[in-house]
């Protein structure tokens, strides 16, 4: 990284910081909310040895215009077109309904460019990790069950991306014992 590439994924972190500020994730002990956006780019830097500033800074932002007041203008005018077009598609359409919207993560994984699917995958073993470490509130086993099951689908549709995170992820579904 030159300099100037630390102080714009620094000025990525602070930006996703204070956009999710008043978020919490869903587990018991109400986790920032900024923790994952920051463990989905670390886990691209440590276990799949990216070094794409687009693509660090994306996972930074991939869930600040679903969850946030933040727009893709911002986010293009702060971080620029390409960084933009990765987030943009990551994003779920909040219009459409939640059953919907899983189903076209699905689709839409398939066909998304090489830089939204490394995103997509490190954002999926955060999410299937976490969910390996405590049940969210109001969660029954069924529906956790179920969650692994669909992320498994989406999976499926972005792989020959990168073999360290498509191996982990292998490693939570046997743990899981999901086979289809
Ligand atoms: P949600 O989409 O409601 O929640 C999962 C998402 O929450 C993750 O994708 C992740 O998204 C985020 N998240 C925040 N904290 C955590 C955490 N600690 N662990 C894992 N993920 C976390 O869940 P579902 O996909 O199950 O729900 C889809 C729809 O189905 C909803 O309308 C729900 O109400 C409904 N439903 C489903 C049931 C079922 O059995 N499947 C039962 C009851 C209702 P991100 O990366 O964006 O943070
Ligand atoms: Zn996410």
């Amino acid at each position: 990284f030159s300099t100037d590439t630390l102080a714009l994924i620094l000025k990525c972190v602070n930006f996703a910081a204070v956009k999710h500020k008043n978020q919490r994730r869903l587990d018991v002990d109400e986790t920032p909310y900024i923790n994952h956006p920051i463990g989905v780019a670390y886990i691209l830097t440590s276990e799949a040895y990216v070094q794409d500033p687009d693509v660090l800074l994306a996972a930074l932002l991939h869930d600040t215009v679903e969850d946030t007041d933040t727009t893709f203008e911002e986010i293009e005018f702060h971080f620029g077109e390409t960084v933009r077009k990765i987030v943009q598609e990551v994003t779920d359409d909040k219009s459409l309904p939640k059953m919907e919207r899983k189903r076209l993560q699905i689709v839409h994984a398939a066909t998304s460019s090489f830089k939204a699917k490394l995103v997509k995958l490190a954002d999926k073993l955060y999410n299937l990790r976490d969910l390996q470490q405590a049940l969210p509130k109001g969660w029954s086993e069924e529906r956790r069950r179920e969650y692994f099951i669909w992320s498994k689908k989406v999976v499926d549709n972005l792989r020959g991306t990168n073999q360290a995170l498509e191996n982990a992820l292998d490693i939570v579904f046997k743990q899981e014992e999901i086979y289809y």
